[in-house]
């Protein structure tokens, strides 16, 4: 396989990603993380430059130890956690005994 041809690979596999999906714009500390991805987290009163963060599914927005609940999560791309994903993860079959 010639290399242009692994790289358009790779450029379908990124434009096959999921897009970020049309949610509540922000979250504040204490909430639950709706959708894992990456999260642009923005600290009102402005101690830290703007961070980009990694956020799972179901866990919760942190305070910060610096500005409390003074941070604000925005979604910038959601993406499948890897041991949520089917294919590095797939489902066991349960043993059926009529199949060998
Ligand atoms: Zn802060």
């Amino acid at each position: 396989m010639m290399m242009n041809d692994i790289r358009r690979k790779r450029s379908l596999a990124i434009e096959s990603t999921p897009v970020t999906p049309d949610v509540k714009q922000s979250y504040a500390a204490h909430d639950v993380v709706p959708y894992s991805g990456i999260y642009r987290a923005v600290h009102v009163i402005g101690h830290h430059l703007v961070q980009y963060i990694t956020c799972i599914e179901e866990s919760i927005f942190p305070p910060c130890p610096h500005c409390g609940n003074l941070v604000v999560f925005e979604l910038v791309q959601a993406a499948i956690y890897v041991e949520d994903d089917s294919v590095f993860h797939p489902p066991t079959m349960p043993h059926s005994p009529d199949v060998f």
